[in-house]
């Protein structure tokens, strides 16, 4: 009895894929997946004036870039003819007439065919917000199509999912209220009704609508693969948006994504893009690439030209660097928040600031003097953060933890927010921390 299960990812070419798109067509994608079926991409593209080539290059372009595979595609512009049919027997069977009315804009008259409303109470139910009702009673004739060569919206979905067989409709809230209209004209060509699932509005974490308008480019998927973020991060991320997976585990692979999401699951209640999060499972996403520490070199390298003549430095600098971004874009905003200048020329000091709060001069000269004196006795061959660690620390403890080791580290780096000391003269070597600390001493003086 039950039908083959073909869902449908039916953007409008009239912007770039918003990130509540390329959620519906994970849904979409998924829902297919599980239940052996497959996902049709269909590009509603009825609004001549406002669809572009461009979008439509784009959506194609994001569904790639997350590996969303569609199966059957087709451009509502393509069908022209298929809607005329339907609009013809819709005419001649009387369920929609053509009418004369007065023109919205400028003078004159148009022509429009509008549905004859039985005006009734719609209900349907919905695997995500449950039963539904509507009366359709206010909604009048509306109109369907503009000529039998223009159709709208309303018709051409209708039409649309009835030709292709589709399942189950799945779609943002957004579209919640279309569905009544949608189903009385279904009824009319006489076609089943598919099982509709109305999925959750994003929201900003302000709670307003996640909207182009509002929020600009940030609505994108295009602004999430230019700031560096993976497509699995994102595609996990946006699994999460308005999907609960009823446990504590919050990374899934595409193929576990496939397994263990549910439509049953998924809330009623709009969902928060919460950028923290995104960052957060990207990282995660970061550290399992194997060799992310190539990819971290091959980013400073293009930052910044000059480290080319220092390579081993590069390498040195990378585990740090992995520890302090989210997304590769980090790194070009570290560096032009300056902080890789320092490991590659003499950093500029403020004198001043190399005593940790209120310590006198002397006391700080004679910190750097003795950090200075223990790490010229450390051997070059193992000179690491570790070791260097166990060389100061116990003085640290003793005379201050932040009265040596913030001038230790301000001395390395000139910069109030760095690594920390151990690791700092790890990266530059024997030669150059003790070359640092003495520039200190000699500035302090
Ligand atoms: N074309 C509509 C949109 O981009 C979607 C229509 C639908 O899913 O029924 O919002």
């Amino acid at each position: 009895m039950s039908r083959k299960v073909i869902t449908r990812f039916a953007p409008s070419p009239t912007g770039t894929l918003h990130v509540g798109g390329a959620r519906t067509a994970l849904f979409n994608y998924l829902f297919a997946r599980q239940n052996g079926g497959e996902m049709v991409l269909r590009l509603e593209d009825t609004d001549k004036a406002r669809s572009k080539k461009e979008y439509e290059d784009n959506i194609l372009d994001g569904l790639n870039w997350f590996g969303l595979a569609w199966k059957d595609f087709c451009r509502q512009s393509d069908r022209t003819e298929i809607y005329k049919k339907y609009l013809e027997k819709l005419l001649a069977d009387d369920m929609a007439y053509i009418s004369k009315e007065p023109a919205k804009e400028g003078s004159g008259e148009v022509e429009v065919i509008r549905f004859r409303n039985p005006g009734k109470k719609v209900t349907f139910s919905d695997i995500i917000r449950g039963e539904v009702t509507f009366d359709t009673a206010e909604l009048k004739d509306f109109v369907i199509a503009k000529s039998k060569d223009e159709p709208l919206y309303h018709l051409a979905v209708v039409v649309d999912d009835f030709e292709q067989k589709i399942s189950h409709v799945i779609r943002g809230e957004d579209h919640l209220s279309n569905t009544p209209r949608q189903i009385l004209i279904q009824e009319a060509i006489e076609a089943p009704r598919p099982i509709y699932a109305h999925l959750p509005l994003i929201l900003a974490p302000d709670k307003s609508k996640l909207s182009k308008r509002k929020h600009g480019q940030s609505v994108s998927v295009t602004y999430y693969r230019e700031e560096g973020y993976l497509a699995e991060a994102l595609m996990n991320f946006l699994a999460l948006l308005g999907w609960n997976p009823k446990t504590e585990k919050e990374i899934f692979t595409a193929e576990e994504l496939t397994q263990e999401f549910s439509l049953e699951n998924v809330q009623k209640g709009g969902a928060v893009f919460n950028r923290e999060k995104l960052d957060w499972l990207n990282k995660e996403y970061l550290k399992k690439i194997p060799d992310i520490y190539d990819l971290i070199i091959a980013e400073i390298k293009k930052e910044i030209p000059s480290s080319e003549k220092c390579p081993d430095r590069v390498k040195r600098i990378a585990p740090t660097v992995l520890e302090r971004i989210s997304k590769m874009s980090d790194i070009g905003r570290m560096n032009r928040e300056g902080d890789f200048q320092y490991y590659f020329e003499l950093p500029s000091y403020e004198p001043k600031k190399l005593s940790w709060k209120d310590t006198s001069k002397e006391t700080t000269i004679k910190h750097i003097i003795k950090i200075s004196e223990k790490v010229s006795v450390l051997p070059e061959e193992n000179f690491s953060a570790e070791k260097i660690k166990e060389a100061i620390w116990k003085y640290a403890e003793q005379e201050g933890r932040g009265e040596v080791l913030w001038p230790f580290r301000y001395a390395l780096s000139g910069r109030e927010k760095s690594p920390d000391p151990f690791t700092l003269a790890d990266i530059l070597g024997k030669k150059e921390t003790l070359e640092r600390l003495s520039t200190a001493i000699q500035m302090l003086k």
